[in-house]
């Protein structure tokens, strides 16, 4: 039953990911009403069929192809939405709400963990965005910060976890962080864009968790940035953008962080 729930979810986590991708282009092409108005192709401005906006399905069944133009559709657009998917149903295995009765013909619904999982994912669609919008334009805009600031916000004073030290103590240790390399570095190693998101960082996670979000960011950037010199797709003075790493470092310790701790305290209490 929670194999069939998670596959719905996926395909509900790829629907709100195609929205996400409307937010962002709109987002950067300053188009006002992100939530009115139909679709276009990019290219030739034709509106774009209700067909051919099914989430993944519509991109495969065009072969990644404009139906008019035939101009290419940057295979972006079925990237957000697959990990879209994919963190939804991975939001669901760790926060399954669903009753496992398989006697009941209603399946019961336990409401505060169908909270964590609204929460989480709400605060994870605007981490998907802050990480696309990152990768194609290299900036983050203010707007999705300050959503995912105020959506977690809710979240931590409704549910009381993280406790309110914990996840102020956090906030400041993010925005701290990413404020030091700032004057550090005079704006060369990192933007205003990544202390406001260290802040949203430490809000969600608290500040144990936010070590947890921090190492793994920076574990695979170096892995990543390494790769990329090795390969030489980059040189020394490139600028990679660094919030699709603090993203995935965030989503990863809401999901894994905990059992992380752990693991690392239980190394650390043997060693
Ligand atoms: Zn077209």
């Amino acid at each position: 039953m929670d194999i069939f729930i998670a596959v719905i979810l996926f395909y509900i986590g790829a629907g709100l990911g195609s929205f996400l991708s409307v937010v962002i282009y709109r987002t950067r092409h300053e188009i006002a009403g992100i939530f009115l108005g139909r679709s276009q192709c990019s290219h030739c401005h034709k509106n774009i069929m209700a067909i051919d906006l099914i989430p993944i399905i519509s991109y495969v069944g065009l072969q990644g192809k404009c139906r008019y133009c035939k101009e290419k559709i940057s295979p972006m657009y079925v990237w957000i939405e697959i990990i879209s998917g994919l963190i939804c149903m991975l939001i669901y295995f760790k926060f399954p709400f669903m009753g496992r009765e398989f006697s009941a013909i209603v399946p019961t619904i336990d409401s505060s963990i169908f909270f964590n999982f609204i929460r989480y994912e709400a605060v994870s669609l605007t981490l998907i965005a802050i990480f696309f919008y990152d990768l194609l334009y290299q900036e983050i805009p203010d707007i999705f910060t300050y959503v995912g600031i105020l959506l977690a916000l809710i979240g931590n004073m409704v549910s009381g976890n993280p406790l309110p030290q914990n996840y102020i103590t956090g906030a400041a240790c993010g925005a701290i962080f990413f404020e030091l390399q700032l004057l550090i570095s005079r704006g060369r190693w990192v933007g205003t864009g990544d202390v406001i998101l260290g802040l949203l960082m430490g809000i969600i996670l608290g500040w144990e968790k936010l070590i947890v979000a921090l190492f793994i960011a920076y574990l695979m950037g170096a892995v990543f940035s390494i790769g990329l010199l090795i390969t030489k797709k980059a040189s020394i003075g490139s600028k990679i953008p660094f919030a699709p790493f603090l993203v995935t470092g965030t989503i990863l310790s809401v999901l894994f962080g905990s059992q992380m701790i752990d693991w690392y305290l239980r190394v650390l209490l043997l060693a």
